[in-house]
């Protein structure tokens, strides 16, 4: 059984937050990764059950390979519809924001956000919300939100009432959130929601497949370019990092998505205990920064210290305003820096 993860004044509160609500708004992080565009679909459909249709909002593109997903037709970018979900923002009545921390994270939906007189509902499992909130359901040590989604539809009674539309999106979440189940995932509480997951008659494998086997050849020979030419491994420091420059992008016909896993790959190397991947951006000057570690190695730390971000322990991320070069000097410096821990 699965321990509540709410009080009964919370899931009373949730329940009528939605039920007196007319307009609802569901949102998630930039640069959705399954997590996000799962949990945002998977509270679509736990408010259209309740009887309401949401708008279900993602800030920017989202990867091609999960857009196999019940519903995903239905879901709104704001930076290509940006005036109608100011609108509806400013009359909504709830928003509940799944997947991120603080409101930044939305990018430029932030202020229309930030505005809204919508009462808000967060659900996320990053460290450290804060968000002006009515409730916020906050685990930094669960898998994904998506697990948290299924935790509260769980406690609130309505997973008998919910079909494979509601289950896919949930699994794709906890599964992308986690490498396929191989970090972050030993809870055993993972493995009960899976089972109960498997009796809305999901195809678990199929969902793996067309998430991570679902790349063109040019992605497939990015990564081989990548790791052939681009990656530094500093083995002293048990430490590594590649480059993936603007015109590598080009040469690669890079769409968002492809550098989906790449950072992981690094640690395949025995002992080696950071990666960080340093992506150009490809109309602004500036990098996009991805760390990933093992063990106790708080990644998060390094992002927070030296690429303007942060995250969870071995998975976290960044931005920095500078050329590529510049970048890998700074990476050169966080590992020195670290290099006590690194050991
Ligand atoms: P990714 O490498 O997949 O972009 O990000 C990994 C994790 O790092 C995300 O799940 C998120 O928790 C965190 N993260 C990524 N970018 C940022 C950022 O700019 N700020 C913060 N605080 N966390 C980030
Ligand atoms: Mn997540």
């Amino acid at each position: 059984m699965l321990e509540p993860i709410m009080t009964e004044r919370e899931c009373g509160q949730l329940r009528s937050l939605i039920a007196d609500a007319e307009t609802i708004v569901l949102c998630c992080h930039q640069n959705a990764d399954g997590d996000a565009v799962g949990a945002v679909l998977a509270m679509g459909e736990v408010v259209r059950l309740m009887g309401k249709e949401p708008l279900m909002v993602v800030p920017d593109q989202y990867p091609d390979y999960l857009q196999w997903m019940p519903n995903s037709e239905k879901l709104v970018r704001y930076d290509r519809r940006r005036d109608y979900v100011d609108m509806v923002l400013k009359i909504a009545d709830l928003v509940i924001c799944l997947d991120f921390n603080t409101l930044s994270r939305t990018d430029q939906m932030a202020d229309s956000l930030a505005a809204s007189p919508a009462r808000k509902v967060l659900i996320d499992h990053h460290l450290g919300p804060d968000i002006d909130t009515v409730l916020t359901v906050s685990r930094p040590q669960a898998s994904s939100t998506c697990e948290l989604v299924f935790r509260v539809v769980w406690q609130l009674g309505l997973f008998d009432r919910l079909g494979r539309h509601f289950a896919i999106p949930v699994y794709c979440g906890m599964m992308t959130d986690t490498g396929g189940f191989t970090y972050n995932s030993t809870d055993c509480d993972i493995y009960y929601i899976i089972s109960q997951l498997l009796t809305k008659r999901i195809d678990k494998d199929k969902i793996y497949r067309n998430v991570y086997h679902n790349y063109s050849e040019h992605r497939l020979r990015m990564v081989g370019h990548v790791l052939c030419n681009c990656l530094v491994v500093d083995q002293e420091r048990h430490a590594a990092y590649y480059t993936l420059s603007r015109e590598d992008q080009q040469r690669f016909h890079f769409i968002k998505g492809d550098a989906e896993g790449l950072v992981n790959m690094p640690l395949q190397i025995k002992g080696l205990k950071l990666s960080v991947s340093l992506r150009e951006d490809t109309e602004r000057q500036m990098i996009w920064v991805s760390l990933r570690s093992v063990d106790d190695f708080p990644c998060n730390e390094v992002a927070a210290r030296f690429f303007n971000g942060g995250g969870h322990l071995n998975a976290s991320g960044g931005k920095l305003a500078c050329t590529l070069d510049e970048a890998v000097r700074i990476v050169h410096q966080a590992f020195l820096a670290f290099e006590d821990k690194l050991k």
